[in-house]
Parts: structure tokens; C-alpha cells; sequence
């Protein structure tokens, strides 16, 4: 089937050693069946894995991540030999009929600069060049006839919690990071009002609108939990956050918990 990938993903390189958050760290990795035969037939690797994860050490940091933050399965055996979830973050996949949709996940810190920072409406390309229209619930975020804080409340259909209320709602779910729930108690102690989150998201336009998109592309038109997603993190930039690097912070949190983003997508359904 045709795959199609949004063209800021042509650009993705994994920053390896460069990288300052390693997705190498701080996760459960779980490992595929075919690579779990793979690796039976070393006992080195082997006496790394328990109930079919790598054991983390103490630090959280997978046994293979070197101090210099480079792989040492990759550099000893080769990219090839990385088990399914390893080769293929921070990809995703949305299988259609009769294509697929495919992109990058912010909660790695180069997809969310490259998909953040794009200056225009990212295209959807195959890797035969071919190119598929963006769905009408993206394109709508990029509509330069109203501004973005306008086209978020079209987007989700003019309903919006406030932003105690909103805070708390994540602050409610699975936390990975006490200092997301720090964060979130900021916005809680000391709530931001509608009008100061949209003057935040028409001075970020692109930004937001870049952040917005992803979200409908990605969980298919879910617009009330775009926007939301959108007005929280521009109170977090209000209470002074960098916009990039807490939309990462967002992805991890958010994004890559089965059950917070599971949801996420029914609260704001
Ligand atoms: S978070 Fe992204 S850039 Fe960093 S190591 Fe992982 S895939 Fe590479």
C-alpha cells in the first residue's frame, strides 16, 4: 500500500550522540517476537532482556546506550539488527483502505523542531513523489482568512474548558515525569485567562498552527482535543515554557501512554 508521510519527514535524521533527550532512556522498551529469536542466539543480549523489555538500569537508560549516547548494538552488529520499536521510533503509522499515513511523533526533539518549525503547510508525498491532499480537517488550521485562535474554536466546535480545569485534566492522568505535574500545578495554582492564551497562539502562529495539524493528521480530526492540546500548551509558554521543547514534554506524556492518550481522546471527544 502507497505511504504517505508528511515532507518535513524527508528531512528527519535521529541526532543520535546529539540528541539531549534520548528516547534511549526513561521508557519501557518493549521488543518485537522475531527480534526476541533474533537475540536468542546471544547470550550477551540475552541476559539484558526480562519479560520480553530490555532491563533499564538504574538510570533509566537502556543497557545498550553508551556514555557517549551512541547504540552499541548499532555499532557492533548494525542498524539492521534493532529490534522493531528501536528502528522504527519516532514513527507512526494510520492504516486506511486503501493507503497509509504515516509521519514522525513529537516526543522525539528533531520530529517536533522539524514539524513545529516548517514555514508552510506540510505537504503529503509517497516515496514515489506522488502526492495525496491533506485532509479537510488539516487544512482548516492553515485557512489564513481568520486568525488561528478563531479557527481553533471552528476546529472544536467552539467548546473549551478554562485552563484550571484543562491542567487538571492531564494532571488527572498517568504522570511519567514529576516535573510535567510541576508544570501542570502552575497552571492549576494560577490559571491563564482565554484571552491571554489566544493573544499567546496568534503571536505563535505558525507554531500552533504546525502543532495543531499534527494533532488532527495524526488522530484523524480529533479537533476538540487538538485545540485543547493547543490552548494547554500555550499556557505552559505563557508561564514561561519554550514552545518546542514542552510540546516534546507533551508528546511524551501524552502522546506515548496508551492509556493517557486513550484518554485524552474520549475527554475531549
Ligand atoms: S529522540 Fe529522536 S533524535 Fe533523539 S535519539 Fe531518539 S530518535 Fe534520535
Amino acid at each position: 500500500m502507497v505511504v504517505y508521510r508528511p515532507d518535513y519527514c524527508q528531512s528527519f535524521r535521529c541526532k543520535a550522540d546529539k540528541c539531549v533527550h534520548t528516547c534511549c532512556a526513561g521508557w519501557i522498551i518493549g521488543i518485537d517476537e522475531e527480534s526476541l529469536k533474533r537475540f536468542s542466539n546471544d547470550p550477551e543480549v540475552v541476559s539484558k532482556i526480562q519479560d520480553g523489555c530490555f532491563i533499564m538500569k538504574d538510570d533509566g537508560r537502556c543497557p545498550f546506550l553508551r556514555d557517549d549516547n551512541l547504540c552499541d548494538m548499532i555499532i557492533r552488529y548494525g542498524e539492521d539488527y534493532l529490534c522493531d520499536i528501536c528502528k522504527e521510533h519516532p514513527r507512526f503509522y494510520n492504516t486506511f483502505d486503501d493507503h497509509v499515513e504515516a509521519g514522525i511523533g513529537l516526543a522525539c526533539e528533531e520530529a517536533c523542531r522539524l514539524a513545529l518549525g516548517a514555514d508552510k503547510p506540510f505537504k503529503l508525498i509517497a516515496d514515489d513523489g506522488s502526492e495525496m491532499e491533506l485532509p479537510a480537517y488539516v487544512k482548516k488550521v492553515f485557512d489564513q482568512s481568520k486568525k488561528l485562535a478563531e479557527r481553533l474554536s471552528d476546529i472544536s466546535g467552539g467548546k473549551r474548558a478554562d485552563s484550571r480545569l484543562r491542567a487538571g485534566i492531564f494532571d488527572g492522568m498517568e504522570v511519567m515525569d514529576p516535573k510535567w505535574s510541576r508544570l501542570l500545578a502552575g497552571i492549576i495554582e494560577d490559571p491563564v485567562s482565554e484571552d491571554e492564551e489566544d493573544k499567546m497562539i496568534n503571536a505563535n502562529e505558525k507554531e500552533f498552527a504546525n502543532f495543531a495539524a499534527y494533532l488532527l493528521y495524526r488522530y484523524k480530526g480529533a479537533g476538540r482535543f487538538a485545540a485543547e492540546s493547543v490552548y494547554l500548551i500555550a499556557d505552559l509558554v505563557v508561564k514561561g515554557c519554550g514552545i518546542t521543547d514542552v510540546t516534546r514534554v507533551f508528546s511524551c506524556e501524552v502522546e506515548y501512554s496508551d492509556i493517557n492518550i486513550d484518554e485524552a481522546l474520549e475527554t475531549f471527544g
